[in-house]
């Protein structure tokens, strides 16, 4: 049996059973590593040997009766704007390289102490920004279902190396659709919980406010199991939430996988199905609605306004916070520095110029000029007042809805290069998944259907806030209805 066809939660049976050791899984996603990677590059970093210790480790701890956690010994990959401790963590940009974090996330201790085994730094648009990971300063990932085409992005490096399964799950961040969107173009589930779910220390931060770290997985059992593992309040990140009491609906969401949808209310906005949306992907998520109907689930469609102003909105804000946020990179604290300069001025100039690709510039430069004086009314302040709008249609919307359901992308993966051209239009795609981080809602992407060029297409469940219960639910009973997706590209 090819061990790496898995899924993390059946791996992790077979390896409580003693039938498969946790040596013998890290070595069997090695193989594949070494077999795809040269053509797909998911990884910035490998770390082989740190690898196989640590399956020894948990091996022993299985074996003394410590640990049994669902995720105990399987392989992880880590998008490289997570931090874990002795990792060269880079964002894909030169001017991280270099930098050793002494610290791990907090997502990342909780994996490792789950007995996760964390196999290397996954690849990434530069600082998270961008839509097909072609920004990073390591290269290009390509899409596994066709390496002509981009893997989406900016967490492509990790939904890329599920989808060839170079890893047996993975973790994203999504900030604007980072975690569904790749998700969707790679043909493997993706989760972006609700902001405050998962503590951001650790996540090396590109738009506070709407940052959140999440799973990219094979199933929707795997998603439940690795969100049980990364929830949780956190002291170190004050805007974690603590969602033990009951009312926050934590934790156990494998308690929300039953395979019915019987008496969910969905709605689908009509918005999402106008203009600009590929036919083939309007078909294959119409289809999925009514496998939901199949299976219990009251659908229908309705207005949900204000789509139009997301993208501004969030441009402003993420450009914005980046601007912020990306100031410590100066040559004194982290990783790169110019070599010739004259004075700490020019160090600071030379160094960020050289330091910070293209797409990452433009967005400091955007992000300062929507904060400086005078502008910031006009901009800034008014992003967040359309935000403020966004949040209350939401909040209509899952008065009358549990779930809304809609494409995760306009259409299938672009070819490489094709977007790099045209900055806005790459903006423009993000049209389906920004507005759920303007809100802070969870979100899931789970295939439901592949193009005509055999490309994958992905569906997008949203939820209230801090009801992942209810969209693993939607989520589960359609993967039931359509039959897991077992199709492994590459
Ligand atoms: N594509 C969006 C951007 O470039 C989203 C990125 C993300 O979620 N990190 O900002």
């Amino acid at each position: 049996m090819d061990i790496t066809s898995l899924t993390a939660v059946q791996l992790s049976e077979r390896i409580q059973k003693r039938e498969i050791a946790c040596r013998e899984a890290v070595e069997a996603v090695l193989d594949r590593i070494a077999q795809r990677e040269e053509q797909y590059h998911c990884y910035i970093s490998l770390d082989r040997e740190a690898a196989l210790e640590a399956a020894d480790e948990v091996q022993q701890k299985i074996d003394a009766g410590l640990l049994s956690s669902p995720l105990a010994g399987v392989p992880v990959a880590v998008k490289d704007n997570i931090c874990v401790a002795g990792m060269e963590t880079t964002c894909a940009s030169r001017i991280l390289s270099g930098f050793v974090p002494s610290f791990s996330a907090d997502a990342v201790l909780r994996l490792e102490e789950a007995g996760a085994v964390i196999l290397g730094k996954t690849n990434m648009d530069e600082f998270a920004m961008g839509s097909t990971t072609e920004t990073s300063a390591y290269g290009v990932t390509r899409n596994p279902w066709n390496p002509a085409h981009v893997p989406g992005g900016s967490s492509g490096g990790s939904a890329a190396a599920v989808a060839l399964r170079e890893c047996f799950y993975a973790l994203g961040s999504d900030t604007g659709g980072s975690i569904r969107q790749p998700a969707g173009y790679c043909g493997v589930v993706g989760m972006k919980p609700t902001y405050g779910t998962v503590s951001r220390y650790g996540l090396i931060a590109y738009a506070s406010s709407l940052d959140q770290i999440g799973p990219l997985c094979r199933d929707v059992t795997d998603c439940a199991a690795i969100l049980d593992t990364i929830t949780g309040h956190d002291g170190k990140d004050s805007t974690s939430v603590d969602r033990r009491d009951g009312n926050r609906n934590k934790g156990n969401y494998a308690l929300a996988l039953t395979g019915d949808a019987a008496g969910l209310r969905i709605g689908i906005p009509r918005d999402y199905l106008g203009e600009g949306l590929d036919p083939q992907v309007r078909d294959a998520v119409l289809e999925a609605a009514k496998m939901l109907e199949g299976r219990g689930a009251v659908v229908e469609e309705f207005d949900l306004s204000l789509v139009e102003y997301a993208i501004p909105a969030y441009y402003t804000i993420a450009c914005a916070e980046a601007a912020s946020n990306l100031e410590r990179f100066d040559g004194v604290k982290y990783g790169f520095r110019a070599k010739e300069y004259e004075g700490l001025h020019d160090m600071y100039k030379k160094t960020r110029s050289q330091g910070f690709g293209p797409e990452v510039k433009r967005r400091i430069m955007l992000g300062s000029f929507v904060l400086s004086s005078g502008y910031y009314d006009a901009y800034y302040l008014k992003a967040l007042r359309v935000k403020a709008l966004i949040k209350q249609a939401f909040d209509a919307a899952f008065a009358k809805y549990d779930c809304i359901l809609g494409p995760v992308a306009p259409a299938t993966a672009p070819r490489l290069g094709e977007s790099l051209a045209d900055p806005i239009q790459m903006y423009l795609g993000d049209i389906y998944t920004i507005s759920v981080n303007l809100a802070g809602l969870p979100a899931i992407s789970l295939p439901c259907g592949m193009d005509k060029a055999g490309l994958p297409v992905g569906l997008q469940l949203i939820g209230d806030c801090f009801q992942e219960k209810n969209l693993l639910r939607a989520a589960y009973a359609y993967e039931c209805a359509r039959g897991l997706f077992t199709q492994c590209p590459g």
